[in-house]
């Protein structure tokens, strides 16, 4: 095709591609924000479930020490009874249940201190997790930032590439202008294309001899046999 005629098309696909990219970008925003969100969240439940493993622990050395104070109070009704009976065989029943419940208590109590250690282990990973879990939400939040910042310029760019779309195609000629749009349906970029060597540069193949002798004489717009893209001549 002839010179002109590329370049324009190289100005057309060049403002074409903006204005796609924009489109594009914009279009992934939400989904890049959803992404996002969901990460926050996520770091969230992982703070909310490691209280929860703390509440846990709490909650069962509670429940320990009502135990414990149950059976103290038993062997303080115990022995108020124990000064009450009058046969020996009583007294020593009762020194007997005495003597269980004390058992008991020393094996809650042991139980109470490992309790407590694995309280203060899971303060501790609860304390370095949230930090941990904090500084990635931050960071997330961050991003977050970006997108509405990227989004702001996006559509302060959009309007300038749709008009600067439509300064060209109002120049253009508009049978290449045609030629252009029904090739690229269904294309990727780009559409105007190198042909070097005798070869498509976007697809790498051989054209024919045909179409080379067309490219190289530059008199009519020529696509690649193989691809379908427009090729332009490049010595
Ligand atoms: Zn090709």
């Amino acid at each position: 095709m002839p010179a002109e005629c590329t370049t324009s098309l190289l100005i057309l696909q060049d403002r074409d591609m903006n204005l796609q990219r924009i489109e594009r970008e914009l279009v992934e925003l939400p989904v890049e924000r959803a992404a996002l969100r969901k990460r926050i969240k996520d770091l969230e439940a992982q703070i909310e479930a490691g209280k929860q493993r703390v509440r846990e622990v709490e909650v069962h050395g509670k429940s320990l020490e009502t135990e414990m104070a149950e059976i103290e109070e038993q062997v303080l009704k115990y022995r108020s009874q124990q000064l009450l009976v009058k046969k020996n065989e009583e007294y020593k029943a009762l020194t007997h249940e005495i003597e269980t419940a004390q058992g008991k208590v020393s094996d809650l109590e042991g139980k109470e201190i490992e309790l407590l250690y694995e309280l203060d282990d899971a303060r501790k990973t609860l304390a370095k997790e949230t930090a941990e879990a904090n500084k990635h939400i931050e960071l997330e939040k961050r991003s977050l930032g970006r997108l509405d910042e990227k989004e702001v310029n996006l559509n302060g760019e959009i309007d300038g590439a749709k008009t600067a779309l439509a300064e060209v195609e109002a120049d253009m000629d508009k049978q290449s202008m045609s030629i252009y749009r029904r090739v690229s349906r269904g294309l990727k970029f780009p559409i105007i294309v190198a042909q070097k060597t005798g070869t498509c540069q976007a697809c790498h193949m051989k054209v024919s001899a045909a179409v080379e002798v067309e490219v190289r004489k530059g008199n009519e717009i020529t696509t690649c046999d193989s691809c379908g893209r427009i090729l332009y001549w490049d010595a």
